[in-house]
């Protein structure tokens, strides 16, 4: 009886388990084998400790969400001798105060790198 139960729990330690996400006393927290509790790595796909499979996409779920990254998109009119990182002719920029002048600032903050395209 004792080996056909060891045997059961190897089989069912095939199937992959999500990992659960544990909190230390102090705050401290990290990833842990569902089965036995014992801390794993996210490199890890099998628990160093009791050999169950590892699922990580609870985890992954959790840190970039359900759909992963979005984006959105805007379209708007420009002037004719607008040309990408303008910002001074872009109608999305403010004008900012810095110590010494008025500063055209982007409110995306991508000054240096204007995503804009000009169709
Ligand atoms: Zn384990």
């Amino acid at each position: 009886m004792g080996l056909q139960d060891d045997l059961r729990a190897q089989l069912i330690k095939q199937f992959p388990a999500e990992v659960i996400e544990l909190a230390e006393q102090n705050g401290t927290r990290y990833y842990a084998c569902p089965t036995c509790k014992r801390p794993v790595a996210k490199s890890d796909t099998t628990c160093p400790g009791c050999q169950q499979v590892l699922g990580w996409g609870k985890i992954k779920e959790l840190e970039t969400g359900p759909m992963g990254p979005r984006y959105a998109t805007l379209k708007f009119e420009v002037a004719g001798d607008f040309s990408k990182g303008d910002c001074r002719k872009c109608p999305l920029s403010y004008i900012a105060k810095s110590a010494t002048e008025n500063v055209y600032e982007c409110p995306l903050n991508l000054r240096s790198r204007c995503p804009i395209a000009i169709e």
